[in-house]
C-alpha cells in the first residue's frame, strides 16, 4: 500500500508540470482587452471551492461590439450588457496555476507517508498538535508521537499538563486498542503531582479497568518502593509525598480479584502485583475493604486479603487471615494456593501454631494434605528436627522434593515479600 501512494505521489507531480507547462505555453500568446466578465455573481461565490479552481467568466471577445447611448455593450454569447473591460488578460477558465499548486500539495505527503507513518516528524510539531493529534485518534497515532508527548511533559506549561492527563486518563479505559493503556499509565505517573486530581476521579470511574489503572498509578505514588520492585518503563520512582484517599484502598483490594488486568493489557504487571504489596504496608488503612475481601466469593481476592491480615499482623483481621489459610493447606481444585498458604503462615510467625494444631487436632489421623502440611509446618515453625522420610511423608502439597518455602513458582508465590532475615 505505502508504495501504491509513493507511486500516486509520482502520478500527481507529473500531471503538476504538464499543467505548468500549459500555463507557462498560455502566458507565451499575447493578452487581450474587451474579454466578456460573464454574468454578475454573488459574492458568496466565492467562497464554493469550486470557483477557486475554475473562473464563471464568459471570455467571449466584446472588442467588435458597438457600445448603446449608456457605453455599454451586451455579449452575444452570455447575453450579459456591460461597460467593456479594458484589463488586458488571457481568456482562461481554469485556474491553471491553483489546481497544479494542490496536485502539488497532495503529491508532497504522499510522497513522504513513510515519513508520516513513523511518526518521525513529531519533535518539529508544537506540543497542542501532538496533543490534539492524541485526543482525536488515540491508538491510531505512531508511538513516535507518544513518546515524544512523554519526554516534552516535564517542560510543559500547567494548561498542556492538564490536556495531557486529561488524555492520559481517558486512554487508561477498556478499548479496542492495544497498549496505549500502558503510555497513559506512563504520562500520568511521570506528570505526578499535576495528574493526582484526575486520577483520582479515575477512581470512581465506572469503567474497570480505567479505575483500576488508576489506581495502580496512584499506588505506586503513594508507595515509591513498588516501581522499583517492578521493571517498569518509568523506572525512576517519582516522590511526591502523596497521601491517598480512602476509595484507593477498596479500589486496591478489588484489584486483588481474578479479573482481567493482567500482561495481555499491556501495563506493567497484574492489579494484585501491585494491590498486594502495598496493602500489605497499609493494612490497617484498609480493615473494612479487606474486612469485605475475606466474605468474598472470588477465591484469589480472599486469599490474598487473607495473607495480608495475617502477615500484616492486623488488629483485628489477623485470626481470620490465619484461618482461611489453614483451610487453605488442604487439597482443592485451587492452584498453588496450598503453597501460597504455606509460605503466608510461615511468614505470619509463631502466632499461627493454635490454628495449626487446632486443624491437625480435628483430623488426627493426618489422612488428609491439610493435616499433614499443617504438621510439616508446625515442626518447622517449633524448629523441631525431623528425618528426611518424616519431612516427606508429609510434604504432599507439591511435585518439588525440598522445603515448601524455598518453592517459587507462578506468579501467585512471587506476589509474597522475600523472607526476612532467620525466617530462611
Ligand atoms: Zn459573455
Amino acid at each position: 500500500m505505502t508504495r501504491w501512494i509513493e507511486h500516486a505521489a509520482i502520478v500527481l507531480a507529473g500531471l503538476a508540470c504538464a499543467l505548468l507547462f500549459l500555463l507557462l505555453l498560455r502566458l507565451l500568446t499575447p493578452a487581450r482587452e474587451a474579454l466578456c466578465r460573464g454574468p454578475a455573481r454573488q459574492w458568496y461565490h466565492s467562497l464554493l471551492p469550486w470557483h477557486w479552481f475554475h473562473s464563471p467568466r464568459c471570455d467571449y471577445d466584446l472588442s467588435g461590439s458597438i457600445p448603446d447611448a449608456a457605453g455599454q455593450v451586451i455579449c452575444p454569447e452570455c447575453g450579459t450588457r456591460q461597460v467593456r473591460s479594458t484589463r488586458r488578460r488571457r481568456p482562461a477558465r481554469w485556474r491553471t496555476g491553483r489546481v497544479a499548486l494542490v496536485l502539488l500539495l497532495i503529491a508532497l505527503p504522499c510522497w513522504k507517508v513513510r515519513w508520516i507513518r513513523s511518526g518521525n516528524w513529531a519533535p518539529y510539531a508544537p506540543t497542542s498538535i501532538l496533543l490534539t493529534l492524541e485526543e482525536s485518534f488515540p491508538g491510531y497515532i505512531p508511538w513516535t508521537v507518544c513518546d515524544e508527548l512523554l519526554s516534552r511533559e516535564p517542560g510543559m506549561s500547567q494548561v498542556s499538563r492538564a490536556w495531557l492527563a486529561r488524555v492520559a486518563v481517558s486512554e487508561l479505559a477498556s478499548d479496542e486498542i492495544s497498549h496505549n493503556s500502558a503510555w497513559a499509565s506512563d504520562v500520568l505517573y511521570a506528570a505526578a503531582p499535576s495528574s493526582i486530581p484526575a486520577l483520582e476521579v479515575a477512581l470512581r470511574s465506572e469503567d474497570f479497568q480505567q479505575r483500576m489503572l488508576a489506581a495502580m498509578v496512584l499506588m505506586r505514588l503513594a508507595d515509591p518502593t513498588l516501581s522499583t520492585r517492578y521493571h517498569l518503563r518509568s523506572a525512576q520512582s517519582i516522590d511526591v509525598d502523596y497521601s491517598p484517599p480512602d476509595n484507593l484502598y477498596s479500589v486496591a483490594v478489588e484489584g486483588l480479584a481474578d479479573n482481567s488486568i493482567d500482561w495481555t493489557t499491556g501495563v506493567y504487571g497484574t492489579d494484585a502485583d501491585l494491590a498486594f504489596p502495598y496493602l500489605l504496608r497499609n493494612a490497617e488503612h484498609a480493615t473494612p475493604e479487606l474486612s469485605a475481601g475475606l466474605d468474598s466469593h472470588d477465591t484469589q481476592q480472599k486469599l490474598l486479603c487473607a495473607a495480608i491480615a495475617a502477615m500484616s499482623h492486623h488488629s483485628t483481621l489477623r485470626d481470620r487471615g490465619i484461618e482461611y489459610l489453614c483451610r487453605s493447606l488442604g487439597d482443592d481444585d485451587e492452584t498453588e494456593n496450598a503453597v501460597f498458604a504455606y509460605q503466608s503462615l510461615w511468614r505470619t510467625g509463631d502466632v499461627v501454631l493454635p490454628q495449626l494444631e487446632a486443624t491437625i487436632a480435628a483430623e488426627p489421623n493426618e489422612s488428609t494434605q491439610r493435616a499433614r502440611t499443617a504438621l510439616l509446618l508446625i515442626y518447622r515453625l517449633r524448629g523441631t528436627a525431623i528425618t528426611k522420610a518424616e519431612s516427606l511423608r508429609l510434604y504432599t502439597i507439591s511435585a518439588h522434593n525440598d522445603d515448601p518455602n524455598h518453592l517459587v513458582g507462578s506468579w501467585l508465590i512471587r506476589l509474597l515479600p522475600p523472607l526476612a532475615k532467620g525466617q530462611e
